[in-house]
């Protein structure tokens, strides 16, 4: 028998493997009925992670169909929404719609949520098998239930924002999160963006700026990005190189900065993010897209004396600041209002 503690990470939604937390299990039980502890969620859209609807997308050639196919086919098999390539999975919105009497969340049956948890998670069925989705894009609007559990986290929606702004943003609201905190704690004047041009990037540069950073410098990935950029007067500075070649990074940015924050939505970024770090300078890598061990080994291998980071997708307040720095900068509105429409 599980004790509260247990339940309230989902231990007892687990269908295999026994003994793991519901983020390493390979099913969970996705029934929509309720335990006391639990909220269950009538889901209006899912937002997939970047890196796992890229490589959904290449591995299917840009086959919308047969990247429709796929995602549910991984919601039916695993009871969650968990690329098992990439290990990613992305948040979704919908309406609360019930409680049971012991949920400490503080919902009511009627609020319209965005779950800061990870799809990985949290227990998935889709009842509409996709049908007004096109597989074209990280937004898909859906039907179906998602089950909370007692130490989950979800947001109310703001009122002011149209929902699929709201949810993009706060799919990445660890990023900006991240970069405030490092930047206070170090007290770093240079940082530099990869991947600046993106929901993540945009929104950390602005709470690298907000948090006292001095010389921001946006690394993209080619011109119409850099102009994008640019024009969002976010960046002091706006670099084009692909985050994906270290020895372009490292001639693209300089003098390498406090503070790195990978914010690209590929695989192969740790070596130039580190060559892009100053000595005793910190990189953050928020792209799930990261190897431990290209990281861990790159910096050795480099000898390079950097302290580097997991961004984690949980801070206090997370949600709170990102919707914030959206609202309050037009250039992140810029940056971010066209990928989502
Ligand atoms: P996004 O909006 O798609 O932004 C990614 C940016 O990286 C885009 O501007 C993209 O350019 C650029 N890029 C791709 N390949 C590049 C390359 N080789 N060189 C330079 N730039 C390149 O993605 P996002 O939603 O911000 O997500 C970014 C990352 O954060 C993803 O890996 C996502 O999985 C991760 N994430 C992490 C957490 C967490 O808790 N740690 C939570 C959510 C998301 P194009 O648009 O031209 O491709």
């Amino acid at each position: 028998m599980l004790g509260t503690a247990e339940r309230a990470l989902g231990v007892h939604r687990v269908v295999e493997p026994a003994g793991v937390l519901p983020q390493a299990a390979s099913r969970l039980d996705a029934d929509p009925e309720i335990g006391p502890d639990e909220v269950r969620i009538a889901v209006e859209r899912l937002n997939l992670d970047a890196a796992s609807f890229r490589q959904l997308s290449e591995a299917h050639g840009g086959d919308g169909a047969a990247v429709r196919a796929a995602v549910l086919g991984i919601v039916e098999s695993r009871g969650k929404m968990q690329n098992p390539v990439t290990g990613s999975g992305g948040m979704l919105i919908g309406v609360v719609d019930a409680v049971g009497p012991a949920s400490p969340l503080g919902l009511a049956v009627g609020d319209r949520v965005a779950t800061l948890v990870s799809l990985t998670l949290t227990p998935l069925r889709i009842t509409d098998g996709l049908a007004r989705w096109d597989g074209r894009s990280e937004q898909v609007p859906t039907e179906g239930t998602a089950i909370l559990f007692a130490r989950s986290i979800a947001a109310v929606l703001p009122g002011d924002l149209p929902d699929a702004v709201a949810l993009a943003v706060l799919d990445v609201c660890g990023a900006p999160a991240a970069t405030t905190r490092v930047v206070e704690r170090t007290g770093a004047r240079t940082v530099v963006v990869l991947g600046a041009a993106g929901k993540s990037g945009c929104l950390s540069l602005a709470a690298a700026r907000a948090a006292g950073a001095r010389e921001l410098t946006g690394l993209v990935r080619n011109e119409a990005e850099a102009e994008a950029l640019r024009a969002a007067g976010l960046a002091d500075r706006v670099v084009v190189a692909d985050a994906t070649d270290p020895l372009a990074v490292a001639s693209a940015v300089g003098t390498p900065a406090d503070v790195t924050v990978v914010c690209v939505d590929v695989t192969g970024a740790e070596h130039g993010a580190i060559l892009a770090t100053a000595d005793g300078g910190t990189v953050v890598f928020f792209s799930m897209a990261t190897s431990f061990p290209a990281a861990a080994l790159g910096a050795e291998g480099m000898a390079a004396d950097v302290t580097m980071l997991v961004g984690n997708g949980y801070t206090p307040g997370h949600a709170e600041l990102a919707l914030e720095l959206y609202r309050s900068t037009s250039g992140v509105r810029a940056l971010i209002d066209p990928r989502v429409h």
